[in-house]
């Protein structure tokens, strides 16, 4: 059932709880399963405490420790039963198809981004929830857009179908925002590397996936052409900026659809020659493929200007510092499960 034919008893109840909530902090992530979800949530576990914290997804994570519900967040009933079940008071809306896998069923992208947003909003509105989280991206830029340093307010005018719902998605949290006093946040993030948890589908994919074969003495074969430069930023950056613009105060908030973020910028030549300097004999080859094509439609690099004066926004890792973590962190994982098996 949508929130269109949503049954007046379940409204009451909603509305009822508006006076029932006791205003301690109580966390929903959906999407939580995912390369950040599942990084975001132990983030989110060591700040507030597990139980405070409750990771969703249409999928548990089998290393997951903590309160976990099976969501499918574009079931609106099923996102008002948690949320009035853990008098949920902040949400961190993950749940996403993303860049590459979106391309391959446009449709259902449309539909599962946009369908699980309206969701959140509808029931943080009816709700009171204090704070919403929703993650926009680098692909809201197009073809058009100053390729460098592309400002906070230039035309959004993306090329996928992941773009367009991220232009939507931070055209309704400004509505509601306006409308309604929703107190929503949002960063457009750019390609996030970590060792926790592997990527879910994006073009920027392949800046993880080289360090695992690095690590394992492989030749990497690569999707991208050698010069294709995008915005990165290294998982800890990401989570740090995340929860620095949750916490930061609501006055000094004043982009309300979706603040830029820059952590670093680099080609596949450029992050080869980094891990070339622990792996000497490291090789990659270049294939690219329909991902080349989203890749050139997006910005090398962004001018995170607001969020730097907005909530004092400041990137701690650069490419070799990334470099050095990724490989250590890998060689340490790769090496316990050889131990284990
Ligand atoms: P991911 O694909 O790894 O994780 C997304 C999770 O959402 C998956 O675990 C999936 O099972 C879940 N999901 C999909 N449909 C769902 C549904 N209907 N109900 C509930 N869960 C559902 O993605 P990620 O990299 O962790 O990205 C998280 C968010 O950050 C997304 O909104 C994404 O658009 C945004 N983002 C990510 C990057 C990046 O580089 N990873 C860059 C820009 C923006």
């Amino acid at each position: 059932m949508s929130y269109f034919l949503m049954p007046l008893l379940l409204l009451d109840k909603l509305k009822n709880s508006k006076i029932n909530f006791i205003k301690m902090t109580k966390i929903l992530i959906t999407g939580a399963s995912g390369q950040l979800g599942s990084v975001l949530t132990k983030k989110l576990q060591d700040k507030y405490g597990v139980d405070n914290v409750i990771a969703s997804d249409l999928r548990i994570n089998p290393s997951f420790n903590g309160c976990f519900e099976v969501l499918d967040a574009t079931d609106f009933d099923a996102l008002s039963e948690i949320v009035l079940k853990f008098e949920i008071t902040q949400i961190y809306h993950l749940a996403a198809i993303l860049s590459a896998n979106g391309e391959k069923i446009p449709l259902n992208t449309w539909d599962i981004n946009m369908k699980s947003l309206f969701n959140v909003l509808e029931v943080s509105r009816l709700t009171n929830i204090d704070k919403v989280f929703f993650p926009s991206s680098i692909a809201v830029y197009g073809n058009d857009a100053p390729k460098t340093e592309t400002p906070q307010d230039y035309v959004v005018a993306p090329s996928t179908v992941y773009g367009i719902s991220k232009v939507a998605g931070e055209n309704w949290a400004h509505y509601y925002y306006e409308r309604y006093g929703l107190d929503i946040r949002s960063i457009r993030y750019p390609g996030v590397i970590g060792h926790q948890s592997l990527p879910g589908g994006g073009t920027t994919d392949y800046a993880i996936d080289i360090f695992h074969k690095a690590v394992k003495n492989e030749v990497f074969e690569c999707f991208l052409e050698a010069t294709a430069t995008l915005p990165m930023i290294y998982m800890d950056d990401t989570i740090r900026a995340t929860i620095e613009l949750m916490e930061a105060p609501k006055e000094n908030i004043t982009v309300r659809t979706s603040y830029n973020l820059s952590g670093m910028s680099f080609s596949p030549e450029q992050l080869t020659q980094s891990i070339q300097k622990i792996y000497p004999d490291f090789k990659i080859v270049y294939k690219p493929d329909f991902r080349q094509k989203i890749a050139e439609s997006w910005p090398s690099s962004i001018d995170d200007s607001s969020a730097r004066s907005d909530w004092n926004w400041k990137p701690q890792f650069d490419i070799d510092a990334m470099a050095s973590v990724m490989i250590e962190e890998l060689k340490l994982k790769y090496i316990t499960e050889l131990k284990i098996s």
